[in-house]
């Protein structure tokens, strides 16, 4: 059974129940958690505070770079054992699983490098005034995560938040929670001090609204869907802590007719089938000039039906998705398409060797989505993309925009004026000119506008988040 992490030690909670941790490739029991309560996250605030006001606020930025960076050896060094962690919690193919592992090794490096940088600014007043910008840590900072990329965003919101020298009381999902119960024990190992970093364990309506609610949480990130963002936001509200939203999205990758298809393909695929489809930032729908559409089609299609989906540990092309209420979801989806007369143009294949316990579903292509239709309009979190066509660039923007979210758009393009005209136009918090994702660089600002969120993690640009600024003024004559 696994246990809270706080203040540096291994924890029961006071609610004295569990939730079982479920293995998304065989749909098998494997491990518990702890279902915590509100006394449990008062305990970890209350740890938390203790560290701060004791230790922590008087550790150098310096000391704070070298103990991420101590962290992010240990991680590294840890990386296969955290990606196996990984493999069974979320069903992650073992290529992925080491790639967030990798990822979030490297967060904490790029932040070890950051503390230091952190400065605040001098500003010309008046006569006999000195005047200046100190940039200080909120205090403690509350994270809560989702189950898709429990290790990279638990890298680049709490590696960013104690890079500006907050500390953390994280609150990880309910489906997929261990690699972070064990990174927290490598923090401790590399010296962070009891209450730097505390993870409380359970469901998000118990314990994740008992943290969003708490008074001693100075600052909650929050990453998650665009409902309970929502929620997070209106409980903020009534005490006004400050909050990062980093919610969904349901980006449109563009492509015109002069674009290298070549190039395209892979990519267009990756973006939508990586993790099974359940990223926030998937390209889930595919927007084609008129001219190439019958062509890339065909393309695609073909490429989709070699698409193999079988269990995590046989590190095939998809892995399962992440519950069955998931699986069950992309259903829904799917049998709305049937409905509407969608076409579909080709599905991946699920492998013999995949139990039928586990919760698979075939990458699967669809053509001439209706642009206001649902599948166009909302996150389905699962390995569907939706292609529909565009006449001009006009309608392409105007595609592009047609939808609540504005996370990423890719655009593949060889013309560069258009390049930049349409960087411009589409409403977005990041944009790859041929090119999605770039393969995800830490040092990459990330973040949504409109209903994707507001606010950046990743980067340098997450430190002035995770701060807030002070400005003094001396008055000398
Ligand atoms: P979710 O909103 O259901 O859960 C996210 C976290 O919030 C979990 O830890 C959950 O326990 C907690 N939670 C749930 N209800 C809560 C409440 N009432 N109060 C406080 N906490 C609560 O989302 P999910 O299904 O775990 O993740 C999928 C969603 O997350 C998708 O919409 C996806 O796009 C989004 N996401 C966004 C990003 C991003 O960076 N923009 C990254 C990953 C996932």
């Amino acid at each position: 059974m696994q246990l809270n992490y706080i203040a540096n030690a291994f924890v029961p909670s006071s609610s004295g129940k569990t939730i079982a941790m479920i293995d998304p490739s065989d749909g098998q029991v494997f491990e518990d958690i702890q279902r915590s309560n509100a006394h449990d996250i008062d305990t970890a605030v209350v740890a938390a505070q203790d560290c701060f006001e004791l230790v922590w606020r008087r550790i150098s930025a310096a000391e704070r770079g070298r103990l991420l960076m101590k962290l992010a050896t240990k991680v590294a060094a840890h990386a296969d054992e955290l990606a196996l962690i990984e493999q069974r919690d979320c069903g992650k193919p073992v290529k992925q699983a080491k790639a967030d592992a990798a990822a979030l090794a490297r967060y904490f490096e790029f932040y070890a490098g950051a503390c230091d940088k952190l400065m605040g600014e001098t500003i010309p007043y008046l006569d006999g005034y000195s005047v200046m910008t100190w940039r200080e840590p909120h205090g403690v900072t509350g994270h809560i995560i989702p189950w898709n990329y429990p290790m990279q965003i638990f890298g680049r919101s709490v590696g960013g938040a104690l890079a500006a020298g907050n500390v953390c009381v994280v609150k990880p999902a309910e489906d997929a929670c261990l690699s972070l119960l064990r990174v927290a024990e490598l923090a401790a190992e590399a010296g962070f001090p009891a209450g730097a970093v505390n993870i409380v364990t359970g469901y998000g309506h118990e314990v994740g609204d008992a943290l969003a609610r708490h008074p001693g949480i100075d600052h909650i990130s929050f990453t998650g869907s665009p409902s309970v963002g929502t929620l997070i936001q209106q409980v903020a509200a009534e005490r006004h802590c400050p909050v990062t939203l980093e919610l969904g999205g349901k980006s449109p990758q563009i492509v015109f007719a002069d674009a290298d298809l070549d190039a395209a393909i892979p990519t267009i695929i990756n973006a939508i089938v990586q993790n099974a489809g359940q990223t926030c930032s998937a390209g889930s729908r595919l927007l084609v000039e008129q001219a190439v559409y019958e062509p890339l089609l065909e393309r695609l299609g073909k490429a989709f039906e070699s698409l193999q989906v079988g269990p995590a540990a046989m590190d095939l092309d998809v892995g399962p998705l992440i519950r069955q209420s998931q699986q069950q979801r992309v259903w829904d989806f799917l049998s709305d398409a049937q409905v509407a007369n969608i076409p579909m143009v080709a599905q991946g294949q699920i492998v013999d060797a995949a139990p039928d316990t586990g919760f698979y579903q075939a990458p699967t292509l669809l053509r001439d989505v209706p642009p206001q239709h649902r599948l166009a309009q909302e996150e389905v979190f699962g390995p569907v993309l939706c292609a529909m066509s565009f006449k001009s660039e006009d309608h392409a923007v105007e595609l592009a925009n047609s939808t609540r979210f504005g996370l990423v758009t890719g655009i593949w393009t060889r013309d560069g004026a258009r390049q930049f005209r349409m960087a411009k136009r589409v409403k977005a918090g990041q944009v790859f000119i041929n090119n999605y994702g770039a393969g995800g660089g830490v040092e990459l600002p990330f973040g949504g506008v409109k209903s994707s969120g507001y606010g950046r993690e990743k980067g340098f640009e997450a430190l002035y988040g995770f701060t807030t600024l002070k400005t003094l003024a001396v008055r000398h004559g």
